[in-house]
C-alpha cells in the first residue's frame, strides 16, 4: 500500500521500518488533538484537488525499481555537496512522522581517510509536530499523497578549515531512527560526493613594535592558561546552547577591512627573526570607541581581559558556533547575560596585541575558524 508525503511512501527502507501509521494510531492521536486533526481537515481539504494529480503521479514513480537505501538515504538527509576553505556546510537530518532521529552526526572525509571536518548534529527540537498533524489527517486509504513542507529536526555544522585542500571527498552523515524517543533504534546512513573548491588567501607582512612582540613572546603560566581556558570553551558543544539560525550582523557598521580572513600572516619581530600565522578572523579599521554590536543572538560566555586579545567578548549562538570579539577598549556585558542581535556589548579599542584601533571579529565553529562572512550572508538550517 502507498502512502504520502514527497513521493515517499509507505515503502519499508533496507532495515524493514515500518513508515505506515495504524489506523489505531490515527485514532488514538485524532482524540488527543481534535482541534488540530479539525484545523488540518480544514486545510486538507483545500489541498485536495491540487495534490490529487501530484500524488497521482508520485505514485506511479513509486512503483518504480530505485534501491530502497537511496530513497532512505534522500528522505533523511539533505547533503551539501560543495563549499569553499572556510566555509560552512550545514547537513540537514527529516524525520519521517512517526520516527525520532538522534545521535546525528556528518563528516568530510578525503581519499586516504583523513578527515576534514567532522560535526555532531544537535537537535532543533518541535519540527515534529505541524507534520503529524497532517499526516494523521490523510489516512493512506484517501488515495493521494499530500506533500508537505518537511523542516529539519536535527543539523550537523561541517567546518571547512581555510587549509582545506581542494579536490573531491567524500560527505557521510549517520544518525539513529526510532518509533518512540527511546525505543530501540536503528542506524541510517548517507553519503555523497562533495568539492571543496578552489579559494586563494593572500599573505600579507605584519611588523611587530617591541610591544606587541612582546606580547606575542610571552610563555607565562598566566598567557598559557589563558590561551587553554579559551580553546577549551571554543571546543565546548553545549547542548542546552541557544539555537540562532541566522543570518547574522556584521558587528561594526563600516566597509573598512584592514585584515581579511584567513590572510597567511607573516610576523616580523624587531630582532629580525619572523613567524607566520593564519589571521583567523576579519579585521575592522574602527576609532576607539566605535559600538560593537552582537552578530547574533546569543549567550555571554566570556567577558574579560586577555593578554594577547585585549578586553575580550565571546558569544555562544549555537552548540559549538561562537563569535569573537577582540581588543576592545570597554566591555558592557558579563559572561551569563542574554544578548540579541545588533545590542551594543562593547566599545571597540587597541588592547592587547594590536598594531592600532581596530576591531577583530571571528567566528569558532566546533574550533575551527571560519569565514564570519559565511554567517552574514546564510542561515545554519
Ligand atoms: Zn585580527
Amino acid at each position: 500500500m502507498r502512502q504520502f508525503a514527497r513521493g515517499v511512501c509507505a515503502r519499508a527502507d533496507s532495515q524493514g521500518a515500518r513508515v505506515r501509521r495504524s489506523s489505531t494510531d490515527l485514532a488514538r492521536f485524532a482524540a488527543k488533538n481534535p482541534k488540530g486533526v479539525r484545523r488540518a481537515t480544514r486545510f486538507a481539504g483545500a489541498l485536495a484537488a491540487a495534490f490529487l494529480i501530484v500524488g497521482t503521479v508520485a505514485y506511479a514513480q513509486e512503483s518504480g525499481t530505485s534501491a530502497a537505501r537511496d530513497a532512505t538515504t534522500e528522505r533523511v538527509f539533505s547533503l551539501p555537496g560543495s563549499a569553499f576553505p572556510g566555509d560552512c556546510s550545514p547537513v540537514l537530518f527529516f524525520a519521517d512522522a512517526d520516527t525520532y532521529l538522534s545521535d546525528g552526526e556528518a563528516r568530510i572525509v578525503a581519499s586516504d581517510g583523513t578527515i576534514v571536518a567532522k560535526a555532531a548534529a544537535f537537535s532543533l527540537g518541535t519540527a515534529r509536530s505541524s507534520r503529524e498533524i497532517m499526516i494523521a489527517a490523510y489516512p493512506p486509504r484517501a488515495g493521494f499523497a499530500v506533500f508537505i513542507e518537511k523542516k529539519p529536526t536535527l543539523v550537523a555544522l561541517l567546518a571547512l578549515p581555510s587549509w582545506a585542500k581542494p579536490g573531491d571527498y567524500d560527505l557521510r552523515a549517520s544518525c539513529r531512527a526510532s518509533r518512540f524517543p527511546s525505543g530501540p533504534a536503528r542506524e541510517i546512513a548517507g553519503e555523497r560526493s562533495f568539492t571543496v573548491e578552489k579559494k586563494k588567501f593572500p599573505s600579507e607582512t605584519v611588523r611587530l613594535n617591541a610591544a606587541n612582540a612582546a606580547i606575542k613572546t610571552d610563555d607565562s603560566d598566566e598567557r598559557k592558561a589563558q590561551i587553554a581556558r579559551l580553546n577549551d570553551m571554543l571546543l565546548n558543544y553545549d547542548d542546552a546552547a541557544p539555537r540562532f539560525r541566522g543570518p547574522f550582523a556584521q558587528p561594526v557598521a563600516t566597509k573598512r577591512r584592514t585584515s581579511a580572513y584567513a590572510h597567511r600572516r607573516v610576523y616580523r619581530y624587531p630582532n629580525r627573526s619572523s613567524t607566520t600565522e593564519v589571521h583567523a578572523g576579519i579585521d575592522f579599521g574602527v576609532p576607539v570607541g566605535t559600538p560593537v554590536r552582537a552578530a547574533g543572538d546569543g549567550l555571554v560566555v566570556m567577558a574579560e581581559r586577555r593578554i594577547s586579545t585585549g578586553w575580550t567578548v565571546a558569544l555562544e549562538h549555537e552548540p559549538g558556533v561562537y563569535s569573537l570579539y577582540y581588543h576592545l577598549s570597554e566591555i558592557l556585558v558579563t559572561a551569563g547575560d542574554r544578548v540579541e542581535t545588533g545590542q551594543v556589548m562593547a566599545k571597540s579599542g587597541n588592547t592587547g596585541f594590536s598594531t592600532g584601533p581596530h576591531l577583530h571579529w571571528e567566528f569558532r565553529v566546533n574550533g575551527v575558524a571560519v569565514s564570519p562572512d559565511w554567517f552574514t550572508q546564510n542561515e545554519i538550517w
